[in-house]
């Protein structure tokens, strides 16, 4: 994807204040970000463990999302999928869940799903960085089917939290 500037990223979420988004932190080395292998930016909170973000863009649109984790306990021991990119990890996928963009937000609603911790979802899919034994599965699908059914997902759950 193209390179994003802090600037951009800041004003991409949809579903948080225009204040969270000018104080949430933004990684400060987007500059040495592996760009040509992102579908999205992702990145956890350094000083709120249970906050995560994400920015992509959707039809040439930087778009960002603020999620926040769900606590370790629950998901910790056991293999999860990862409902992104279809990578398998033990302890090493998150749910996350995202308020609704606008008056459904405010007013409680969230959409949830299972995205890998450090959500480099892209850099597992291009086989960049491992997630261990068994962490595919055996599929038949080539490199570039499943950075498609990547972005296919997140998109549907972008389109779920604007909804
Ligand atoms: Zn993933």
């Amino acid at each position: 994807m193209k390179p994003l500037t802090e600037q951009e990223i800041r004003s991409a979420f949809v579903n948080c204040t225009k204040g969270e988004a000018k104080r949430l932190s933004v990684p400060r080395d987007l500059a040495e970000r592996p760009w040509d292998d992102l579908d999205f930016l992702g990145w956890r909170d350094p000083q709120a463990p249970d906050r995560a973000y994400l920015a992509t863009e959707i039809g040439g649109r930087p778009t960002a999302l603020a999620l926040r984790c769900a606590n370790a306990a629950s998901w910790q021991t056991r293999r999860s999928m990862c409902s992104m990119c279809i990578t398998t990890h033990t302890g090493g996928v998150t749910l996350m869940v995202a308020p609704k963009a606008g008056k459904a937000g405010q007013q409680g609603n969230t959409v949830g799903a299972y995205i890998c911790s450090d959500l480099a979802c892209p850099l597992y899919v291009r086989g960049k960085k491992d997630a261990g034994m068994g962490a595919r599965l055996h599929e038949t699908l080539t490199m570039e089917e499943k950075i498609q059914r990547t972005v296919a997902n997140l998109t549907a759950f972008i389109a779920q939290v604007t909804a």
